[in-house]
């Protein structure tokens, strides 16, 4: 039996799948063990190893069996995979620094591993749940969560870019003031920019600009009563079940990503965009509610481009151990 792991390395957990070479997936649903991140390199690679040997038990195999490992963690990290020298949010120990963890985990299980940042993993799944490895397609992936992540598909390659930094979308500057409905809206992203993708489209954007924004719009609302940080966190619920302000806040975060996506079809003219991530896991109905609103805010398009399709991205909470599994089988390929 021969086997791909796919390894999404988070802060505090490590999530996996296991593919064969049919593109059949042997754990469908999340597998995860504790990450320990926070104690450095040594622990976790430790950590990694032990919870895949624990996954391939699950799927009925053994470490032997996995040809190829694939494996994602949060950025900035090179192309090759070497953690920034200037430290992450998510490998806080001192000796991350610099740490070429691709290269570490392919001599601790002697076997081949490839490198994604988590946006592009997650890309490529969306990317593969449409076309499958091996196409030549085109796609562009937006995955609104805390940040926008994401990532381009560019003719079945992931575009990782000179310094791994190539899908950064969140950090596209938009036409923001011409989003309906947000006249004198200033919204601050934590990169330093204003008015890219994610200071509009993402979770964070909610609590911070968005949420005070309206609320000025729709005085006596409940959430203005609430603590704001609390209150951002019912926006989403309440806007699936309707309440206006809620989905005015949906909509200018749809409005936003119309833009967004108007900018790449008229870079690559992919033949799909795609989005996901936690702030559209609701059900079908706000999904396609959401997505008619990002279609709606797309400027005209040529007459050739009109029937490029958007799609929902499944399987959000897997996405990423899903798509680095998907990287390391085309390398065994
Ligand atoms: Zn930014």
């Amino acid at each position: 039996m021969l086997v791909i792991a796919g390894v999404d390395l988070g802060g505090t957990a490590i999530n996996y799948t296991l593919l064969d070479t049919n593109e059949q997936f042997l754990i469908k649903e999340l597998f995860e063990h504790p990450a320990m991140s926070k104690e450095g390199p040594d622990v976790c690679l430790r950590q990694i190893e032990e919870g895949l040997g624990l996954a391939a038990a699950r799927a009925g195999c053994s470490l032997d069996d996995i040809v190829a490992i694939g494996l994602d963690t949060p950025g900035p990290a090179s192309s090759a995979g070497v953690l920034s020298a200037q430290g992450s949010t998510n490998f806080v120990h001192a000796n991350w620094a610099g740490f070429d963890i691709r290269t570490a985990l392919a001599g601790r299980l002697g076997k081949p591993v490839t490198y994604l940042n988590d946006g592009n993993a997650g890309a490529l799944w969306g990317h593969f749940t449409i076309f499958g490895v091996g196409g030549d397609q085109t796609s562009v992936s937006a995955i609104i969560g805390t940040g926008l992540g994401g990532g381009v598909i560019l003719g079945g390659t992931v575009v990782k870019g000179r310094s791994g930094f190539g899908g950064e979308l969140g950090h596209v500057l938009i036409p923001y003031q011409s989003i309906r409905g947000t006249e004198g809206m200033r919204p601050e992203c934590n990169c330093g920019r204003t008015g890219d993708l994610e200071s509009v489209c993402s979770l964070t954007a909610i609590g911070k600009t968005l949420l005070p924004y309206f609320l000025t719009r729709y005085p006596g609302h409940p959430l203005g009563q609430m603590d704001i940080v609390k209150a951002a966190k019912l926006v989403r619920g309440m806007a699936e079940k309707g309440d206006s302000m809620c989905r005015d806040i949906f909509r200018a975060q749809a409005h936003a990503l119309g833009l967004f996506f108007d900018e790449m079809v008229n870079t690559f003219d992919p033949d799909a965009l795609i989005v996901g991530g936690g702030a559209i896991e609701t059900g079908p109905e706000f999904q396609r509610w959401f997505i008619q609103q990002v279609r709606a805010a797309m400027p005209a398009q040529r007459e050739e481009q009109t029937a490029i399709p958007i799609h929902i991205m499944p399987n959000g909470d897997t996405a990423g151990a899903r798509g680095a599994a998907i990287e390391a089988l085309r390398l065994v390929r």
